[in-house]
Formats: structure tokens, sequence, C-alpha cells
């Protein structure tokens, strides 16, 4: 799932309780907690949510030191420098779930780097997220690079949405790669032929850096394009869904790899399920 589709659900009031906000970089996953935790939180009427200037959505902030904001319904676990986010931490973090919400309809629980949660602490998590609690709505928000950085137990618990391809992808490579990529996706947009969708597995897979069936490069680097093509103004709104959706997929590619499946087979399967209308 994207973010937008993600906010509808929050604004709704059927977010799930805990959500994985990844891909993309550290700035743009903690820019969509704000949003996330301001629409659960905001004061308005469900339309305006989230509204940034009621009293809940101002001290929704990151920088709690410097404007000395603080809204005592979104707590946020930082990584704990020292080792990995060590499970006293996230225990103290968890007490604050199982008191009721002090002003807002309900509570938003920020993990800013769930990647670096030990098995230990994810499973006070996984323990927190079956607690019986006290009515009104708790969410958690897991913020980590790829979701497949994070326990298969805690990602099976949890919604995850993808905000695209990062920025620690190869510039020049991703350079290169979108302009035959782009004229790939053109063909198969002009003829629909499915025959046409494998010369846009062929353009992801000629980008190479398949030798190492562990590595994530080629698949981030592949995800990557295919975000900037989500990008297009000349889709419709179902097509950037379907090439957002081939992005997420793509990150899953070393699982397969390591499975021992050839990167084309992966590849057009890929395609072949998110693009073949
Ligand atoms: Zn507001």
């Amino acid at each position: 799932m994207s973010l937008e589709p993600t906010l509808r659900l929050a604004r709704s009031g059927e977010l799930y309780p805990s959500c994985i906000l990844h891909g993309a970089d550290d700035a743009v996953r903690r820019a969509a907690a704000l949003a996330l935790a301001r629409t659960l939180l905001c004061g308005r009427p469900v339309a305006e949510r989230p509204c940034g200037d009621c009293n809940h959505c101002r001290r929704i902030t990151w920088d709690e030191a410097a404007g000395g904001l603080f809204h005592p319904d979104f707590q946020v676990l930082e990584r704990d420098l020292r080792t990995s986010t060590s499970v006293d931490a996230a225990r103290t973090f968890l007490r604050g779930a199982q008191v009721t919400p002090f002003e807002a309809r309900g509570q938003v629980f920020v993990v800013a780097t769930a990647e670096s949660l030990t098995a230990e602490a994810a499973n006070a998590f996984l323990k927190s997220l079956e607690e019986p609690h006290t009515g009104s709505p708790r969410h958690f928000l897991l913020l980590a690079p790829s979701q497949f950085d994070l326990l298969p137990t805690l990602r099976s618990r949890s919604l995850a949405v993808y905000l695209g391809g990062g920025e620690s992808t190869d510039a020049a490579a991703l350079e290169e790669l979108a302009e035959p990529l782009g004229e790939a996706v053109d063909g198969y947009l002009k003829s629909g032929n499915r025959m046409d969708l494998f010369a846009i597995a062929g353009v992801l897979q000629a980008a190479g850096g398949w030798q190492d069936p562990r590595s994530r490069r080629p698949w981030e680097l592949a995800a990557a394009a295919v975000t900037g093509v989500s990008r297009r103004g000349d889709l419709s709104a179902d097509q950037r869904r379907r090439f957002l959706g081939l992005a997420e997929d793509l990150l899953t590619g070393p699982d397969m790899r390591v499975r021992g499946i050839q990167p084309q087979r992966i590849l057009e399967g890929f395609v072949h399920a998110r693009l073949d209308a």
C-alpha cells in the first residue's frame, strides 16, 4: 500500500494498529509518520484531518527539543546508539501504551529505526499488540528502510506502507536505466500487448548486478526506477498503483533469489502479476 490510501484509512478510523513505513529515505519516512500521526490525532472534523494547525497537529513534531512542543499522546522511540534498540528501552516505551490517552482520541507510538529492534524488543512489541488495551485507538508506526529488515512475525501483524525508492540507490545507474525503461513502458502502454511486458522485465534485468543472490542492490535499483515510472503524468490512478505495487514486489526479490530462482523468472513474474491488466 502507498501513503495516500493509508491516510484515508487513518481518517476513517480504519487503520491497522501496526504499520511499517518503509522505502524512500529517513526524512521521507519521518514526514510520513508525522502526517499519519496528525491525521489520527487531529482535533478537526474528519474531512479536514490533518489540518496542521490545531492544538494537536502543531505539537506533533520531531523537533520537540528545539520548539519545546510536546504531545503526550505522540511518543517516539529513537535508536539507542550504544547498541541496537534495547529491549529495556522498548519496554519503557511500551508502558505508555498501557495508559489511556492524555488529550487526544488515541495514541501514536513511533519506532524511528525499527530495523534496529532486537528480536527480544520486537517480541515485546508483538506482546503489546496482543494485549487488550483501554479501548481508545492505539497505533504503532515502525519506520525502516525495507519491511524485510523486520522479523517475519512483526511483518505479518502489520500493514506495510511503501514510500518509494530510496536515495541510497546509485543515481547514475538509475539515470541510465530510466530511459530504456521509459521506452519499454511506452511500448506496452501503446500496444497493451502482454508480450511487451517481457521488454520491461528485460530492461530491468539488463541493468545487471545479479551475481550475488543475497544482494539487495539490483532490486532496489529496479524498484527505484519503477517508482520513477509511477510518477509519470500520463498514467491513470490505477496504472500508478500497479507500478508502485511492482516497485514494492521488486524489493522482495532477494527472498526468492536465495531460494534459487533465476532473476529473469522473478522479474517476469513480478511484471506480469502487477501490470498485466
Ligand atoms: Zn489538526
